[in-house]
């Protein structure tokens, strides 16, 4: 079900603490957070930021100290435990940095499995689908140790998409993979989320994944830092951080680039990327 406005995840005043007493971690702290169809949201911060806590809360796999999660419209912090594996199943497709995927099962009983109907004809035929969208036709049969680490990462893709979730939610899924494949991964995700009108939410500290975001929010120490301002590139499109960034001015407003190497096509003609007569 998508809510009103899309919003497909939102969180609010999350808080995340691991352990009591001397050994308490606070993770997460009040976090608030919206997800909408067809964008991708790439949250970005080191090493112990938080960023895995957030995802996993997110999706429903961890419940948060403090704070509520709806998903979909249902306020999953509101529901028992025991509620909660039906949500995750429909709503929520997740993709993990090492994959895990069953070693045991071939790329197509990797995907089928997880189906809500994993044992119908359907659901086979499901799984075929998926596979064969993300341009593996040709290893439905391949066990997980005969494929390369871009392949193992779209047979998770084509799992995360078997229930047709609303919210695909992404941990490093680039971490393990050389660039040109984390290039692909990350243009699937775009895709996903362009196309299939969900939301998605990658979690990473690779700088390349910028390239597919609509939106980037920098987690530190458990929160959101709220004095990063981006721009979008006119050239390529790419989300750029404002400060430092170069820059050219046109139609009265300023715009930011990349690279000089954009910012010098703009300059030698600005109209073929902005609607200057607009501003
Ligand atoms: P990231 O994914 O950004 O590296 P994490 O969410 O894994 O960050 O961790 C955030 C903080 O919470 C870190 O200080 C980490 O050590 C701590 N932490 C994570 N998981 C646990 C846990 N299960 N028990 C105790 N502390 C944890
Ligand atoms: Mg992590």
């Amino acid at each position: 079900m998508t809510t009103e406005g899309g919003v497909l995840l939102s969180m609010t005043g999350v808080t995340k603490i691991y352990g009591s007493g001397d050994a308490a971690v606070t993770a997460l702290d009040r976090i608030d957070f919206d997800a909408h169809a067809g964008e991708v949201v790439v949250i970005m911060g080191p090493s112990g930021a938080g960023k895995t806590t957030f995802l996993t809360i997110a999706g429903a796999l961890l419940s948060p100290t403090a704070g509520t999660v709806q998903i979909s419209g249902t306020n999953i912090t509101a529901l028992k435990e025991s509620e909660l594996p039906p949500i995750r199943r429909k709503n929520v497709g997740f993709i993990f940095q090492s994959f895990n995927l069953l070693e045991s099962l071939t790329a197509l009983e990797n995907v089928g499995l997880v189906m809500n109907d994993a044992t119908s004809r359907s659901a086979g035929n499901r799984a075929r689908e998926l596979l064969t969208m993300l341009g593996l036709s040709h290893r439905l049969k391949s066990l997980p140790k005969q494929l390369s680490g871009g392949e193992k990462q779209r047979v998770a893709i084509a799992r995360a998409l078997a229930n047709n979730p609303d919210l695909i939610l992404a941990d490093e899924p680039t971490a393990n993979l050389d660039s040109k494949r984390g290039h692909e991964v990350m243009l699937l995700l775009r895709q996903i989320a362009f196309d299939m009108h969900k939301a998605v939410v990658i979690v990473s500290h690779d700088h390349r994944i910028r390239e597919v975001a609509s939106r980037i929010v920098w987690l530190e120490d458990g929160t959101f830092r709220s004095d990063v301002v981006t721009d979008r590139d006119p050239v390529c499109s790419r989300v750029v951080e404002v400060e430092g960034a170069p820059h050219a001015a046109s139609g009265g407003r300023s715009y930011y680039f990349c690279s000089d190497q954009c910012m010098k096509l703009f300059e030698a003609g600005p109209e073929r990327y902005v609607n200057i007569s607009a501003e």
